[in-house]
């Protein structure tokens, strides 16, 4: 249903909403919002409510700094009260904005502007392109101060059932506040680590999968809260046991049929498919900044816990950082294993995609599917089955995103030049802390 303005003030006043939350997101993917009370939901409702761009990280220009909210009236939600308290405040809804400069341009550094150009960009090639997320997070007990701690709050495991798992009854939480916020919930379940926990929600278009995320993200972490825990997307919170992906499960469509699936051809997946998988190799040492974009990220990406390591594809083995799923059809899609929850979600998808119409463009051929444990394999076997390594850290992730031309197309220069700088600003602070792990290694040694 498309909703007009007219109608969206008709359901404000009629569930007797009192503030309304337009929202964006900054570069690095934090969700922002400006809360209008009800005497302004006209003016919120037209596009007209102007913000300081300049306070917002990665948003600041030196020639102007007022930006435009223009609501996207297909995301207009009345949000569910997450606490008693909050129900007898009133209610609050949201939108989610488009920024525009004010002579009426989009801006450049709005990260749902880079993505809505890779999806046009897919329009015109004919294609829709799906994703759907699988989101990982943990939930932590808080320190009797309300601390944040990286105490588990279970010690169960995969699908394990309750009452181990605790995080079974919060799980359910979550899922009926989502359920109650349009999301359509497809499965949870506990995950490999203790404290660990993963819902699906239904697969979607580009736009609105990455707003699903920003708003899953928030639900998950607000739910959380109301237990007293803390609900983390921190990829690897605790060394030794698995962290969180956030796998993304891609495919286009052309006329309303998956263009993935070829009945006739090896693995049933058409030449688009081969060709979009070609470029999601190609471009992962150079996208991999934007979809693990914490210095985190990279301790994720290890040998042995589930996440991949190496640029190669798979239609079996979950070592591979691609994986096609074994349904066919208009089911037919590529698991993109390497992203974690921490990334922007808007820019995520826009390399994503960006590199897999590039493949489609450039008809590239992948190599051959690798069927085999990666984990297991030596230095030599990668290197005749032409495996790559996906860069170490965030600091060689950084050099090759700025190496590599589509990505610093995709991004365009004002999202690439912020995201690089803070990026970079991270990795030098990094760098000169001391870590435990140095301490504990060498402090009696030397
Ligand atoms: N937690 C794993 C990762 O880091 C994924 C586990 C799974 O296959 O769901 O990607
Ligand atoms: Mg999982
Ligand atoms: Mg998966």
């Amino acid at each position: 249903m498309t909703r007009t303005a007219a109608d969206i003030l008709q359901q404000l006043h009629a569930d007797d909403v009192r503030f309304l939350r337009l929202q964006f997101s900054d570069i690095l993917g934090s969700v922002k919002n400006i809360e209008v009370p009800a005497s302004q939901f006209e003016k919120a409702l037209s596009g007209d409510v102007m913000f300081d761009g300049s306070a917002v990280q990665g948003f600041t220009r030196i020639e102007e700094s007022d930006m435009l909210l223009r609501p996207d009236l297909s995301t207009f939600l009345v949000l569910p009260p997450f606490s008693a308290a909050e129900g007898e405040r009133g209610r609050v809804a949201r939108l989610i904005c488009d920024v525009y400069l004010p002579d009426g341009t989009p801006f450049e550094g709005d990260p749902r502007f880079v993505l809505r150009r890779q999806v046009e960009r897919a329009a015109r090639m004919g294609f829709e392109f799906y994703c759907g997320p699988e989101p990982e997070f943990f939930l932590f007990e808080r320190a009797a101060n309300g601390d944040s701690t990286t105490v588990t709050h279970d010690k169960a495991g995969y699908f394990d059932l309750a009452p181990i798992d605790r995080g079974e009854r919060i799980r359910r939480e979550i899922t009926n506040k989502l359920v109650e916020m349009g999301f359509e919930i497809e499965a949870a379940h506990h995950e490999v680590a203790p404290g660990q926990h993963e819902i699906d929600f239904r697969y979607a278009d580009a736009l609105k999968t990455a707003d699903n995320i920003a708003t899953f993200k928030f639900a998950v972490k607000r739910v959380a809260l109301e237990y007293g825990l803390l609900a983390s997307f921190l990829p690897k919170p605790v060394a030794g046991i698995n962290g969180s992906g956030m796998h993304c499960h891609l495919s286009l469509f052309r006329n309303g049929q998956n263009a993935f699936y070829d009945e006739r051809a090896e693995y049933g997946l058409s030449l688009t498919a081969l060709h979009f998988i070609g470029g999601l190799l190609e471009h992962a040492p150079g996208l991999v900044a934007v979809t693990n974009p914490l210095v985190n990220s990279y301790k994720r990406l290890v040998p042995g816990f589930e996440a991949p390591i190496n640029v190669a594809w798979s239609t079996s083995n979950r070592s591979a950082m691609i994986r096609v799923p074994a349904k066919r059809g208009n089911s037919t899609r590529a698991e993109f294993r390497l992203p974690d929850p921490s990334c922007n979600p808007y820019l995520a998808l826009a390399v994503m995609l960006a590199a897999g119409l590039d493949g489609i463009e450039e008809k590239m051929e992948p190599p051959p599917a690798i069927q085999r444990n990666i984990y297991k394999m030596t230095v030599r076997e990668k290197r005749h089955h032409r495996i790559r390594e996906l860069p170490a850290n965030l600091s060689e992730a950084l050099e090759a995103l700025e190496r590599d031309e589509v990505m610093r197309e995709t991004l365009g220069e004002h999202v690439l030049s912020n995201f690089v700088q803070a990026k970079r600003a991270e990795w030098v602070a990094y760098s000169a802390a001391v870590h435990q792990w140095e301490l504990d290694q060498y402090l009696d040694l030397v």
